[in-house]
């Protein structure tokens, strides 16, 4: 197991940040740690880093503890903290080199991680002249200076521009071809598309620790629907399986049905069982966003 999490809790004061979090996370996995800002996503982070202690539980990265092998713990574990603190006056490589001295790591690895993250063109730039897109891969590259099996990337792609944020996210798609990573992230749409796997925290509580796909096959779907004229909704309520109907404006109708199968042809004869034109007709599937919206409401 990479990363193992047992009922830790943590506050700050009064204030509660982890009520108990458990998770366990396998080698190769890259899972995404979902939930709204203040859900005690960074502060679960840094206990995994060693940069904070938990109040009780325990951690283990690679099985070692987080609390009495901290110096192992670090060796396992690469970060990219939310805010990274970068030298925007030092140049790419003189910052890669710093940073291998302060966490005493060899700098023969610098050209790899420069090759890995893409950095090669920018390289011998100062940090302060890169993209933001740029500037987080300088972070990564930091990150992976001494080869770490688990990457912990705390929301790595805040501030990016639309066309960095796809060039972060393929980089670390790719890069999670050898490592295990957790990236945190208020971003649904992020999970869909880098994690295999979500853990969705809310106010401390871990509240669902899906795999993607078993998302995607959930047994419930919603069909869009339009139709040519307006519709009773407790006429559509008399369909079968259905769980929900919803008018989202103008002659549309959301209806969510309780069941695999697909129901768009239970729709369209429907309509036209009753003299109403079908102007578009779509499936989807009950995605995370609404489960993340589900499971996060206050
Ligand atoms: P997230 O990363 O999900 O946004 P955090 O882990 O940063 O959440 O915060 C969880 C909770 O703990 C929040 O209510 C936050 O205000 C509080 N908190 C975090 N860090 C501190 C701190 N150093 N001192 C006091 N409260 C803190």
């Amino acid at each position: 197991m990479s990363l193992k999490v047992k009922n830790i809790s943590k506050s700050y004061g009064a204030q509660k940040a982890l009520k108990g979090v458990s998770f366990a996370i396998q080698k190769g996995e890259i899972v995404g740690f979902l939930g709204p800002n203040g859900a005690g996503k960074s502060t679960m982070m840094k206990i995994l880093t060693t940069y904070s202690k938990a109040d009780d539980g325990e951690a283990y990265v690679n099985e070692f503890d987080v609390n009495s092998q901290s110096r192992q713990v670090q060796k396992s574990i690469g970060y990219l903290p939310e805010h990274n603190p970068l030298y925007k006056d030092m140049y790419v490589k003189e910052y890669l080199a710093f940073n291998a001295e302060v966490y005493k790591t060899s700098k023969s690895r610098i050209p790899t991680v420069i090759e890995q993250t893409g950095l090669g063109g920018e390289a011998h730039k100062k940090i302060g002249a890169l993209s933001k897109g740029y500037q987080q891969r300088v972070g990564l590259a930091s990150a992976l200076l001494h080869d770490p099996d688990v990457l912990i990337l705390d929301e790595p792609t805040t501030g990016l521009d639309p066309n960095q944020l796809i060039e972060i996210r393929k980089l670390i798609k790719h890069i999670s071809k050898e490592k295990t990573i957790l990236l945190s992230t208020h971003i649904m749409k992020e999970v869909e598309a880098v994690c295999d796997r979500v853990l969705i925290i809310n106010e401390g509580v871990l509240v669902a620790d899906k795999k993607l796909a078993d998302l995607r096959e959930e047994n419930e779907q919603i069909i869009e629907v339009e139709f040519d004229y307006r519709v009773e909704e407790a006429f559509l309520n008399k369909l079968p399986h259905v769980l929900k109907v919803e008018n989202t404006g103008g002659f549309v109708y959301e209806i969510t049905f309780g069941t695999s199968k697909d129901m768009r042809s239970v729709v369209f004869d429907f309509a036209h069982d009753n003299q109403l034109k079908t102007l578009q007709l779509s499936r989807k599937n009950k995605n995370l966003e609404s489960l993340f919206t589900e499971l996060t409401a206050t």
